[in-house]
Order: C-alpha cells, then sequence, then structure tokens
C-alpha cells in the first residue's frame, strides 16, 4: 500500500500557472493518477501562503474535498504566519485547534518566504506544537523571489528551531533541505537538484540523526534525488531512517503523471524487489510510518 504524504489539488479548474496551460489537478485527475500508480491516499496541502502560487486556496475547500472522497484523501490545514494582525502574539492556537477538530491532520505546506527564526514563524511553531500536528514545510535560500522558510547553507535556523520545539514532528521538503542529504553541498547547488555520489556529512543525515521527530517528505524531484543520485546511499538511507521516513508525490499538475508520480514508486518497488531494502523497510516508508505520525 502507497500513502502520498504531499499533493496539491483544486476541486474546479483555476487560473493556469503563468505561462502554462496546466493547474493543480482536480480531485478527480488525481483519483485517476493515483489508480494508475497504485496509490491508496494522499495528504491534501493547501496552498494558503501568497508567495508561491497564483491562486491562494482555503482550508474550507481541502475540507471539502476531503467529505467528497474520504477514502482517499486525508486533509491538512494551513495557516500564514502573517494571520490575524501580523503579529507574533497572534493566537494562531485556536485555529489550529478548530481545524483539528475538524479532521485536519497535521499543517502545510508552510511556505511563506520568512525566516525560520522570525517571531511570527516561531509563534506558528509554539502553536502547532502545542496542538500536536505535524508540519510539512519548504525550505527557502533566500528573501524575495522564491517560496519557503528561508535558512542558510547547512541549515542553521531550522535546526535552532527543533532544539525550541523538541515536541514538533517536522515532515522536511524542498530541494533546499533534500540537497543537504550530501556533506559536499555548496552555496551554488543548495537550491537545487545536486548529482552523483553522496559524501559524508549530510546536514540531513545529521539531524535526522540527532533528532528522531525530524522527518524526511521523499516527494517531489527532491526526494527522489536524495535517494537516486546515489543509489548505494539510497539504500543505506531507507534503511538507517526507516522509521522517519515517508513516501511522497508533490503532484503538482496533471503533467506530473510522468514523472512524480512514479519516479519513487518504482525505486522502492525495485529496490524491495532486488532486495536492497527490506519488506519491512518498504512498508515503513510506504505508509506504516505515515499512518503512526498522522495518527491514522
Ligand atoms: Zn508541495
Amino acid at each position: 500500500m502507497l500513502i502520498d504524504i504531499h499533493v496539491h489539488t483544486t476541486p474546479r479548474r483555476t487560473l493556469p500557472y503563468p505561462g502554462s496551460d496546466q493547474c493543480f489537478a482536480t480531485p478527480w485527475e488525481l483519483i485517476e493518477m493515483y489508480d494508475f500508480a497504485g496509490i491508496a491516499r494522499g495528504v491534501l496541502l493547501p496552498c494558503t501562503n501568497p508567495e508561491n502560487v497564483h491562486t491562494i486556496q482555503s482550508n474550507e475547500e481541502i475540507l471539502d474535498v476531503w467529505q467528497r472522497y474520504p477514502d482517499r484523501f486525508i486533509p491538512f490545514c494551513n495557516i500564514d504566519p502573517r494571520q490575524c494582525f501580523n503579529t507574533p502574539d497572534a493566537d494562531l492556537g485556536y485555529m489550529l485547534a478548530y481545524y483539528k477538530d475538524l479532521g485536519c491532520r497535521g499543517i502545510g505546506e508552510v511556505c511563506a518566504n520568512l525566516p525560520f527564526d522570525d517571531p511570527r514563524v516561531e509563534n506558528l511553531f509554539d502553536h502547532v506544537e502545542k496542538n500536536g500536528l505535524p508540519l510539512t514545510f519548504h525550505v527557502a535560500t533566500r528573501d524575495h523571489g522564491t517560496y519557503g522558510l528561508i535558512d542558510g547553507l547547512g541549515l542553521p535556523r531550522f535546526e535552532q528551531q527543533i532544539i525550541k520545539h523538541p515536541n514538533l514532528v517536522w515532515l522536511c521538503h524542498s530541494q533546499a533541505w533534500w540537497s543537504h542529504v550530501s556533506g559536499d553541498v555548496t552555496e551554488d547547488t543548495w537550491g537545487g537538484y545536486p548529482s552523483g555520489p553522496v559524501t559524508e556529512g549530510g546536514r540531513v543525515v545529521e539531524l535526522m540523526r540527532k533528532y528522531p521527530n525530524v522527518c524526511g517528505d521523499l516527494s517531489a524531484g527532491s526526494g527522489y534525488n536524495a535517494v537516486s543520485r546515489d543509489p548505494e546511499f539510497g539504500y543505506w538511507f531507507l534503511t538507517e531512517f526507516q522509521n522517519q521516513l515517508c513516501f511522497g508525490t508533490d503532484v503538482c499538475a496533471p503533467k506530473n503523471r510522468a514523472n512524480v508520480l512514479v519516479n519513487l514508486r518504482n525505486f522502492l518497488n525495485e529496490a524491495v524487489a532486488a532486495n536492497n531494502i527490506s519488506q519491512q523497510v518498504y512498508d515503513k516508508v510506504t505508509h506504516l510510518n505515515a499512518q503512526r505520525i498522522l495518527g491514522l
């Protein structure tokens, strides 16, 4: 069984991406893609931060989709750290409690283009930790011209927040996170998809070893690249962190049927068939960890 920890949808056709004919897949298109790929269920992440998309979604929209297809989807909510008057004192907790009560199993994808240690972001983390929800986030390499929580090479700001929030389950995602799987990542490569052998000393390995609440969301080209760029490393990494990794796709449009929908699935299927990873590792990464983290 496959559970997708990270996907996006919109209940109706929307404005396409700038310069494109594509927009998010509709729930029905996504279910058809899931049936094709053998994916049982997916976590719907609302895009509520203005930085990353051309249309802003609501949590209610995602809850409506889940209510129509409760067997195929699992809803997350999303709260922008600037909501409720753009202050670090905002009571974001009552909002989180409300959506948790309605069935949301986590928060994200947090894409606000603010530093990890911005007081408004820390306020969000405080409330998320208190509410006991896992948090999916995207890392940005800079302020402006991108989206995601801003850090520097080596992810020092993120580690400060891990230390400040020992009970928060982090679902780490994006190029700027997964490039750190290798120790030789640089200022030039950390925002992309570095290829070739993984070297010792990667911060992803270090942080996941040090903090068991730091989990990897293997979705998108970035997650797939992290485990497949150096397959021997990938098999070791999946085995070593078998309790902290979750299968995902990050399908953002119907055209993703050819890439993120199937790339990681094929890699994991081939790895278990060739005995490069055990059946137990495969089961944990494909669905058991997601079930545990999301309380399914
Ligand atoms: Zn995403």
